[in-house]
C-alpha cells in the first residue's frame, strides 16, 4: 500500500490547499470558503461580486478544511518522507500570504507541544524511525542545513553571525542537493538533536529581524535534510535530500505605499515567487526548458525540482473576507503549478 503511494508520487508535483481556521475571538464571521468537496475541489465566494461571478471552483490534489489536525496533514505527506530514505530528492513548500498558516503547517505554533508539531519535526522523527527499522540492512547518516534567502542573498541560519555572510550557490551533481556547500552542516541522530538545531535557526532568524521587523514574512527559509545510506552487504551508497521551505509571504505590496527597503524586499519576493511558479509549471507541463536560473531559491533547489524528484506544495488560505484578493491570487498561482 505504502509502496504504491510512493510510486504514485514519483516524479510528480502535488498541490494541497489548507484553509486556516478563524483565530480565537473571531466567531460568526463570514468565510470566503463556500464549500470543500471530497475530490480536491474548493469553492470560493467573493463577497465583492454578485451572481455567477461571485463563486469560483479551484481544484487541487487535496483540500484540507479548518478542522484538519497537524497529524492528518502529515499523514498525507509521509510517503514522500519515506522516499527520501530510498534515495529520492523531495521539496515541500508552504505558500500563502502572511498570516495564512505557512509556519503553522511547517513548524507548528511552538516547539514544546508534540501534538501540534508541524511537518518538519514529524518528518525528521519518521526519518529516524524508518532508518532504525532498516538498521540491519542500511547504515544511515543524517545531517541538516538551515538557510534563509532574503533580498536574493543566501545566509546561514546555523551560525550566529550568519546574517553578515552571503553564501554562494554551486550547482554540481556531486553535491546531491547540497547546493550551498559553505552553509553549516550539522549531523543529527535523534529528534532531540533536530529540535536543538531548529531552535538555533529560529533564534538566528529572529536576531536578523530586529532591524527590519518581522523579517520571517519577507524571507524564504529552507531546512535541508540530507540522508546518506550505506548498504551493509553491497557497500553501495544512496543519497536523498529533503527540503522543507517556508516561503516569504505572497501578498502583493501596493507600489504606491512601499518605498525604499520595503519596496526592494517586495520586488525580490514577487520575483522569486514567480520564478518558483515558472519552474514548477514548466515541470508540470514537461516543458523542455526549465528556468531555474531566475532566482536564488530555484537555484538552491535545482536538483530537487524535476527529474526523479518529488514536489509537494501546501497553499494556504486565510478565509477572512478582507483577504479575498490574496486568496484568489494564491489559488490562481496554485492552479498554475498543479
Ligand atoms: P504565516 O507563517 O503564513 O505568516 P502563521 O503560521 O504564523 O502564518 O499563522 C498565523 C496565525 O494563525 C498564528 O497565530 C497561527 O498559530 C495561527 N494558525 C495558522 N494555521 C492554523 C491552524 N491550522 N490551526 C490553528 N491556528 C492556526
Ligand atoms: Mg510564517
Amino acid at each position: 500500500q505504502l509502496y504504491n503511494q510512493v510510486q504514485d508520487l514519483k516524479g510528480t508535483i502535488r498541490v494541497y490547499c489548507r484553509v486556516r481556521p478563524f483565530l480565537s475571538g473571531q466567531s460568526n464571521v463570514q468565510s470566503t470558503v463556500d464549500y470543500i468537496g471530497e475530490n480536491g475541489n474548493i469553492m470560493i465566494v467573493n463577497p465583492l461580486k454578485h451572481g455567477k461571478d461571485a463563486r469560483r471552483i479551484f481544484s487541487f490534489n487535496k483540500v484540507f478544511g479548518t478542522s484538519v489536525t497537524q497529524e492528518q496533514i502529515y499523514n498525507d505527506t509521509q510517503p514522500l518522507i519515506r522516499s527520501v530514505l530510498d534515495g529520492y530528492n523531495v521539496c515541500i513548500f508552504a505558500y500563502g500570504q502572511t498570516g495564512s498558516g505557512k509556519t503553522y503547517t511547517m513548524s507548528g505554533p511552538d516547539l514544546t507541544t508534540e501534538e501540534t508539531w508541524g511537518v518538519n519535526y514529524r518528518a525528521l522523527r519518521d526519518l529516524f524511525q524508518i532508518a532504525k527499522t532498516r538498521a540491519d540492512m542500511i547504515n544511515y547518516e543524517v545531517g541538516v542545513q538551515m538557510i534563509e534567502i532574503y533580498n536574493e542573498q543566501v545566509r546561514d541560519l546555523l551560525v550566529s553571525d550568519g546574517s553578515n555572510r552571503r553564501l554562494d550557490i554551486r550547482n554540481n551533481s556531486q553535491l546531491n542537493g547540497l547546493n550551498v556547500p559553505d552553509a553549516s552542516w550539522i549531523p543529527v541522530s535523534s529528534t532531540r538533536d533536530v529540535l536543538d538545531v531548529m531552535i538555533i535557526g529560529q533564534r538566528n532568524r529572529a536576531v536578523g529581524a530586529t532591524a527590519l521587523n518581522e523579517r520571517s514574512s519577507r524571507s524564504h527559509s529552507v531546512l535541508t535534510i540530507h540522508v546518506h545510506g550505506k548498504e551493509l552487504v553491497s557497500g553501495s551508497i544512496l543519497r536523498g535530500c529533503l527540503h522543507l521551505v517556508d516561503l516569504a509571504g505572497s501578498e502583493r505590496v501596493d507600489k504606491s505605499e512601499a518605498v525604499g527597503e520595503r519596496l526592494r524586499e517586495a520586488q525580490h519576493i514577487n520575483r522569486s515567487l514567480s520564478a518558483l511558479g515558472d519552474v514548477i509549471s514548466a515541470l508540470a507541463q514537461k516543458s523542455a526548458h526549465v528556468p531555474y536560473r531566475n532566482s536564488k531559491l530555484t537555484q538552491v533547489l535545482q536538483d530537487s525540482l524535476g527529474g526523479q524528484a518529488k514536489t509537494l506544495m501546501f497553499v494556504h488560505i486565510n478565509p477572512e473576507v478582507n483577504a479575498i484578493g490574496e486568496t484568489i491570487s494564491t489559488l490562481k498561482f496554485a492552479e498554475r503549478v498543479a
